[in-house]
C-alpha cells in the first residue's frame, strides 16, 4: 500500500498511525480530524482540564519527537464528506480528496443532545471543554442531566470548584445497568458524601433561563446546564460507501469491515465476534483496538481478533473507579477486599465459577492482579 488514509484524528487514529509504523508501514499516512488541535487526550477534558489544574498542552497525544518520527501527513479542520471505495478516495469538507489504498475510520462519536437542552453544555471536545470552563464561575448553580460517567465526572469537578450541583438522572440509581444496583448505590453515595444533590428517578422536560423544568413542571433552578447522555458514533460520511453502518461501523471480530482495505477502531467500530456485535466507548478500547485492525489491513484479510480487556477507569470526587471484564446482571457479586460502606474495596463478579469482572474502589493494587485471569468473552 502506497498511501493509507487515516480519518479521525485522536486516540484510535493516532494509535493506529503508531501502529501502522510499529508494524513497519513505510508508506504515506494521512491523518484527517474535523477538529483544528493536534490531537488530544479526552479523559482530562471532565477532571483536571475542567478544573483549570492542566493545561492544553499537557493533554497532547503525540509529543515533537513523536510527530517527527511518524511523519503524518495531517489534514486538520477539514471533515471527510464521503468514501469512494471504488475510486480508492475518501473525499474532504474543503472540496479535496485523498487518494488511498487502505482506509482506517477512527470518526468516534459525538455528544448526544436532548430534544429542549440545545442550549446546553456537551462535553465531547476540547472546544467543548473550554466553553464549560469558561462558565464555571464562582458562584454559579450547576444542573447536569445524566449521572453517568462523564455526568458524574463533572459533578465531581463542579464541586471541587464549590459550585452548588444538581445531577438529574432518569434510572433509579447512578450506572445501574453498568454496575448493578449494589455498587450503583456507591456512586449515590459519592455524590451525596460531596454535596451534590443527586435526583434519580426525573425526567426532565427543557431549560430556560431560570434552569431547569423537570416533566412534572418542576423547576431545578440552573445558571449552567450540562446534558451527559452519551455520545452517538460518526458513520454520516459513510453514506454511500457500501459499508455497513448501524451503531457504529459494523466489522468482523478482526475490526476488518466488508472491504479488506477498511478497518475500523475506537469508539465507532462495532465489531462482531461469535455473532455477537459490540461496540465500547472507553479509552483501552480505542487504544488496543489499533494493533490488530493495523494487521489485519496490512495483511488485507483477518488474520488476527480482537479479544476486549474491558477496562474502564473514573475519577469521581477523592475516588478513582476501575471496572475489567464485562459482568452480567445475572453474575454474582461478592466483596473481596473491604465493603461497601469503606471508601476503598473490591469486589468481583461470578460467573460459573469463574470470575468475570472486578470492580475497585481506590485499590488499584488488588484490582490489577484480580483483573490479569479474567475469563473474556469468546473470539471467534
Ligand atoms: C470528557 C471525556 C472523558 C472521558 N474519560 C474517560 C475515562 O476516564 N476513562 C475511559 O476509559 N474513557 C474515558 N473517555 C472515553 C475516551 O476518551 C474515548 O473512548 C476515546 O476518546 C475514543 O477515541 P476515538 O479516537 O475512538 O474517538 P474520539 O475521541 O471521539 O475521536 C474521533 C475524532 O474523529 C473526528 N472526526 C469525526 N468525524 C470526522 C470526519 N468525518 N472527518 C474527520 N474527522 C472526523 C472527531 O472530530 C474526533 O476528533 C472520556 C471521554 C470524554 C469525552
Amino acid at each position: 500500500m502506497k498511501r493509507i488514509a487515516v480519518v479521525g484524528a485522536s486516540l484510535a487514529g493516532v494509535r493506529a498511525a503508531q501502529e501502522l509504523r510499529a508494524q513497519g508501514y513505510d508508506g504515506g499516512i494521512v491523518l484527517i480530524g474535523e477538529e483544528q488541535h493536534l490531537p488530544y487526550d479526552r479523559p482530562p477534558l471532565s477532571k483536571a482540564f475542567l478544573a483549570g489544574t492542566a493545561s492544553p498542552a499537557s493533554l497532547e497525544l503525540l509529543d515533537a519527537g513523536d510527530l517527527a518520527s511518524l511523519a503524518l501527513d495531517f489534514r486538520l479542520g477539514v471533515r471527510a464528506t464521503a468514501l469512494e471505495p471504488g475510486n480508492r478516495r475518501v473525499l474532504l469538507s474543503d472540496g479535496g480528496s485523498v487518494h488511498a489504498d487502505g482506509v482506517v475510520i477512527a470518526t468516534g462519536g459525538r455528544a448526544r443532545t436532548l430534544p429542549g437542552f440545545e442550549a446546553a453544555h456537551t462535553l465531547r471536545t476540547l472546544d467543548d471543554a473550554l466553553a464549560l470552563r469558561s462558565a464555571l464561575v464562582p458562584g454559579v448553580r450547576v444542573a447536569i442531566v445524566g449521572a453517568g460517567f462523564i455526568g458524574a465526572e463533572v459533578a465531581s469537578t463542579c464541586r471541587s470548584l464549590g459550585l452548588d450541583v444538581t445531577v438529574l438522572e432518569a434510572l433509579a440509581a447512578p450506572l445501574a445497568p453498568v454496575l448493578g444496583a449494589e455498587l450503583a448505590a456507591v456512586c449515590a453515595r459519592l455524590h451525596a458524601d460531596h454535596g451534590t444533590d443527586l435526583r434519580c428517578g426525573v425526567s426532565v422536560a427543557g431549560m430556560d433561563a431560570a434552569g431547569v423544568r423537570l416533566a412534572d413542571g418542576e423547576l431545578v433552578p440552573a445558571d449552567v446546564v450540562v446534558t451527559g447522555v452519551g455520545m452517538t458514533p460518526v458513520t454520516d460520511w459513510l453514506a454511500g460507501s457500501g459499508l455497513t453502518v448501524g451503531n457504529g461501523v459494523h466489522t468482523d471480530a478482526g475490526l476488518v469491515t466488508e472491504l479488506p482495505q477498511v478497518v475500523a477502531v475506537g469508539d465507532v467500530a462495532h465489531y462482531h465476534s461469535a455473532g455477537v456485535g459490540r461496540r465500547h466507548e472507553h479509552w483501552t478500547n480505542a487504544s488496543e483496538q489499533a494493533p490488530v485492525a493495523v494487521a489485519n489491513l496490512l495483511a488485507g484479510q483477518t488474520s488476527r481478533t480482537y479479544t476486549p480487556s474491558g477496562y474502564v477507569w473514573s475519577d469521581q470526587y477523592a475516588g478513582t473507579l476501575q471496572l475489567a471484564g464485562h459482568p452480567r446482571p445475572d453474575d454474582t457479586l461478592s466483596f473481596v477486599d473491604g465493603d461497601p460502606s469503606s471508601t476503598s474495596f473490591v469486589a468481583v463478579w461470578q460467573r460459573d465459577g469463574s470470575t468475570v469482572g472486578v470492580f475497585a474502589l481506590n485499590n488499584a493494587k488488588l484490582f490489577n492482579r484480580l483483573r490479569r485471569p479474567l475469563r473474556l468473552p469468546a473470539a471467534v
